[in-house]
């Protein structure tokens, strides 16, 4: 199995101002330790970005934007180009379904925003799920192809070495502090699901490309269903939204990685 990093993202949403942004970290910095095979990612929002940036130990966490406008500079008043978060941040989440949902963000648009992040060697964490509807009409392998495919699309292999993508399936993911309680998938419809998409890469750009890439799973994660959603197999992280928020919640989350790491190693 190729040796891929353990990676942890928190989507903050649009929650927290720049002190409580600073007073999290602050938490989270107390509580999670340099781990050389995790990589923890925190995505505040844009205002946070800059603060955040001044006050992060970097051996701990890297920044990511949860938004970005593909064109890199011009008439697009209100927004942030991936030209100037280059500096700022490592990852920008692209695809997030409050974006395609909530936002209008059609394929096209989202393979735009993945091709600009690679031009301005950012690393997209692409999001990729089917919703309710399409889960009963049994229709998520498709989506998945679908999804995965078109934002690919103009890439070359080691474009995708640059790339993760986050399974997150629609209806399993909280409004925000439901996340102990909602719905989440087992293991194995994960696997199918992170084993599909392995597939479709491997198909555009081969095996090898395929085999390198991180494939996170994201809905509802918590510090009790951490261990055992990364033990799904083919799972490279999680993609953390509503338990983020919580410095005991997403510390606990960090911990599973770690443990995860350790047995492995056993
Ligand atoms: C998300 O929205 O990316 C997410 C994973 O949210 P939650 O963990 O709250 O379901």
């Amino acid at each position: 199995m190729a040796n891929r990093k353990k990676l942890i993202v928190g989507n903050w949403k649009m929650h927290l101002n720049t002190s409580q942004a600073s007073l999290l970290l602050h938490r989270l910095h107390e509580r999670i330790k340099i781990h050389r095979d995790i990589e923890v990612v925190l995505a505040p929002s844009m205002l946070v970005l800059q603060p955040l940036s001044m006050q992060i130990d970097r051996r701990k966490f890297r920044l990511a934007a949860q938004n970005a406008f593909h064109k890199d500079e011009g008439a697009y008043t209100g927004e942030v180009s991936f030209t100037m978060l280059q500096d700022l941040v490592h990852y920008v989440i692209v695809g997030h379904s409050d974006r395609r949902y909530k936002f209008g963000e059609d394929l096209p648009m989202v393979r735009e925003k993945v091709n600009a992040a690679i031009r301005n060697g950012i690393m997209p964490i692409l999001c990729v799920g089917e919703t309710a509807h399409e889960r009963k009409n049994g229709e998520t392998l498709q989506v998945l192809h679908d999804q995965v495919t078109t934002a690919l699309s103009d890439l070359t292999a080691d474009d995708v070495a640059n790339v993760v993508i986050a399974y997150e399936p629609v209806w399993a993911l909280s409004s925000g502090t439901d996340y102990t309680h909602h719905e989440i998938p087992t293991p194995d419809g994960i696997a199918r699901s992170v084993k599909a998409i392995r597939n479709d890469v491997a198909e555009l750009y081969g095996k090898k490309a395929a085999a390198g890439l991180r494939i996170l799973y994201g809905g509802s994660a918590s510090s009790s269903t951490a261990h055992g959603l990364m033990s799904a197999e083919g799972v490279d992280g999680l993609l953390v939204g509503g338990a983020s928020l919580n410095y005991h919640e997403f510390s606990g989350i960090v911990d599973a990685a770690y443990r995860l790491q350790s047995e492995a190693k056993e």
